[in-house]
């Protein structure tokens, strides 16, 4: 499968010369196991060595002499360093050795020798001289071009300096091959960038400042193949879990006569929605569809409709929610508009136990049951379906991989509907999704009054307990978030524990607390006292179960909120405002805020839109992990950055959509060369993709 001449690339790295066994893990953990990895890392900086002369050297600045060794002048006792004193036609330079064999050094640099000599000037630490401690190098001029005038800065790590580094990667350089061109020639013209093997020569030896931006023809080239490689590997997945064909599901009237059943009538988003998910199950292929939409957005209903006309078709649908609570909300969300079709559904969550148990699993195995509604105890062993046709799965982030494909797996070439309330921005929709078809619910419901929001410091806290104090005297329920920052989970929760504690002597025995070390039953409880306005006041960390509908709650407090990324902020915020009632978001900060924080805050007080929102978060950041993506299966990418190079992310979707239409089993030239392209990445054994088939 992988192509013989990049056999050197995918060696472990201790195949490079010098790493051994104790260089070896370092080198992993900077830049992966395998000599690719390290062809692969990029510097981070670039050292500039400077020729000059000693009159003219900079203090501080890294510089390179040509000097002549003038004399040596070993240590007067122990702890002193061994000085070389050497020389050019403006003036004398001592070149300190703490640690290194004198004598050494004085056979390989004798007095009169012409050296060149590198590294950090210090002009302040002897009264009248020049020193460079521990000189970068010190190289015969004969052999000056072994002292880099530019010099790549790697990331490194203790006891793997970046200089070490370089030789490796110049090592992996050396050993990667030619390979024929992937690109389409005339892509490749139009940008005017230089082919694979020149920018990885590139990306390791920088001339400039320029070179290491990710704006350089090299670097973005080198994106542009990373994400055309996981482009390819995603559509080619799409390909196949269409081609495994799913069940024909035609039957609308199914899902019509639930949808009669609800209280309201759908958005226009949700019937868009609805509409895209009929024309999958009807075609025979099979569904993998990502129904995108924030908290409160309506999908419950969407997906209530997709089961119904599975029903109606003769087939079962399940659906997983992440916690018994909210499997329990959403059994009794769609359960009466079910029944009032003639389905009929069935809750299964770890609560079942015994004869209720094996009554349900009863009912799903004989085709009793059209609909499971349940959490993880929906894929066990022991649960089975007649027909399984379609799964869905709710808050889809808190799922693993593996979890979806269980239960998947208990029906044949089930199709799959998940819902996420996280919204990606469109441009980086692809690379999170790109084996998924999406569906947006871009539109509220109906009948919400938006959350007014106020930012207020800290110092007013005193305030906004007063407030909350008449508004819960007058029946309101509220939530108060305290982050989830410090050093220490026991610190967050300590913290957490205490502004519990002191709202409890406001509130008395109205307050409640939930956190990620409560026991699920236990939180559960808390949850449903909180639902059944039992308690007032929900001192909650971040995991306010996600998805929890309490339409009563209206006031929403974060604390620290400069603390939160903006996504987080907005889910937070989602979980009020979903009745009728007017609600409120208060975001206390400390002072003073950072220009981002403030923009954040500020971006989140002039809209309530998690698509708008996610957008603006993606331009306030620079980099890194974009709204915390890892999490929902953002694909660590090495070379491609996924904000600076967005505007490459849809050319290689499109780019690989069309080599697929075109070429699907990659024999033409061009196929030939982008399997080793797709090798070269191998995202199908590195990469978690969003939906594996
Ligand atoms: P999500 O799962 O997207 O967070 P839900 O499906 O729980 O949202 O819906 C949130 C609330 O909005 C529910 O109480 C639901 O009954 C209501 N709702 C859904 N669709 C509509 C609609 N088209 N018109 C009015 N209310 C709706
Ligand atoms: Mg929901």
């Amino acid at each position: 499968m992988r192509p013989e001449n990049l056999f050197p690339l995918f060696a472990p790295v201790s195949s490079l010369r010098g790493v051994g066994p104790r260089v070896a893990p370092l080198l992993e953990r900077v830049a992966g196991p395998r000599v690719r990895d390290v062809l692969f890392l990029a510097p981070q900086g670039l050292i500039h060595r400077h020729r000059t002369t000693v009159a003219d050297a900079r203090h501080g600045e890294v510089e390179a002499l040509e000097v002549t060794i003038e004399s040596h002048h070993p240590p007067g006792r122990q702890g002193l360093p061994w000085k070389i004193r050497a020389f050019d036609d403006t003036g004398f330079v001592n070149l300190v050795y703490f640690k290194g064999h004198g004598p050494h050094l004085q056979a390989r640099h004798p007095a009169g020798a012409r050296r060149i000599v590198s590294g950090r000037i210090d002009r302040e630490s002897s009264w009248s001289t020049l020193d460079i401690v521990h000189p970068d190098y010190l190289a015969p001029v004969e052999r000056a071009d072994d002292v880099p005038t530019f010099e790549a800065v790697y990331p490194a790590t203790a006891g793997l300096p970046s200089r070490v580094i370089r030789r490796f990667a110049a090592e992996a350089l050396a050993r990667a091959p030619e390979l024929a061109e992937w690109q389409d020639a005339a892509w490749l013209a139009k940008n005017a960038w230089p082919t694979w093997r020149e920018a990885l020569q590139s990306l390791h030896n920088p001339g400039r400042e320029a070179d290491l931006s990710p704006a350089a023809a090299h670097r973005r080239r080198l994106a542009f193949d990373e994400l055309l490689a996981h482009q390819l590997a995603l559509g080619e997945r799409r390909h196949l879990q269409r081609r495994g064909g799913g069940p024909t599901i035609d039957a609308p009237a199914g899902g019509d006569r639930a949808a009669s059943a609800l209280p309201f009538s759908l958005t226009g988003a949700q019937r868009r929605a609805v509409e895209a998910i009929r024309a999958d199950i009807q075609s025979g292929e099979r569904m993998s569809r990502l129904l995108q939409g924030d908290v409160g957005s309506g999908k419950t209903a969407v997906a209530l409709i997709a089961m119904a006309d599975t029903a109606e078709a003769g087939w079962q649908a399940a659906l997983m929610a992440p916690t018994e609570l909210l499997a329990r909300q959403h059994f009794e969300a769609i359960e009466p508009a079910l029944s009032h079709a003639g389905f009929r559904c069935v809750l299964l969550t770890g609560r079942h136990k015994g004869a209720s148990r094996s009554e349900r699993l009863e009912a799903l195995a004989s085709g009793e049951a059209h609909v499971a509604v349940g959490t993880h105890a929906l894929f066990q062993d022991d649960v089975s379906f007649r027909r399984l046709g379609l799964a869905v799965i709710d808050e889809q982030h808190r799922f693993g991989v593996s979890e979806r494909l269980r239960l998947q797996a208990k029906g044949d070439g089930t199709h799959l509907l998940a819902m996420s309330a996280t919204p990606i921005p469109r441009t980086l929709e692809l690379t999170v999704f790109g084996d998924l078809d999406v569906s947006r619910l871009d539109e509220k419901p109906p009948g919400r009054t938006p959350v007014e929001t106020r930012a207020v410091p800290i110092a007013r806290q005193p305030d906004v307990v007063a407030r909350l104090r008449a508004a819960v005297g007058a029946g309101a329920q509220a939530f108060w978030i305290c982050p989830l920052v410090a050093e220490s989970e026991a610190a967050d929760l300590a913290a957490a524990e205490s502004r519990a504690a002191a709202l409890m002597r406001v509130f008395g025995d109205r307050v409640g607390l939930v956190h990620g070390r409560l026991a699920p039953a236990e939180r559960d409880a808390t949850m449903a006292r909180y639902l059944s306005g039992e308690l007032s006041v929900l001192v909650a960390t971040t995991v306010v179960e996600v998805g929890v509908d309490v339409p009563a709650a209206t006031i929403m407090v974060i604390e620290q909120a400069e603390r939160f990324g903006l996504a987080q902020l907005h889910q937070l915020r989602g979980r009020v405002g979903r009745g009728s009632a007017a609600s409120s978001c208060i975001l206390i900060y400390e002072p003073p805020l950072s220009e981002i924080a403030r923009t954040r805050l500020d971006v989140l007080r002039r809209t309530d839109d998690g698509f708008v929102i996610a957008e603006r978060d993606l331009e306030l950041r620079g980099g890194g992990d974009p709204l915390g993506l890892a999490q929902s299966g953002f694909p660590a990418y090495v070379l491609a950055d996924p904000i600076a190079h967005r505007d490459l992310i849809a050319a290689a979707a499109d780019d690989a959509r069309m080599v697929l239409a075109r070429d699907p089993e990659l024999t033409s030239p061009r196929g030939q060369a982008l399997r080793s392209l797709r090798a070269l990445f191998d995202w199908r054994a590195d990469g978690e993709i969003s939906s594996a088939g």
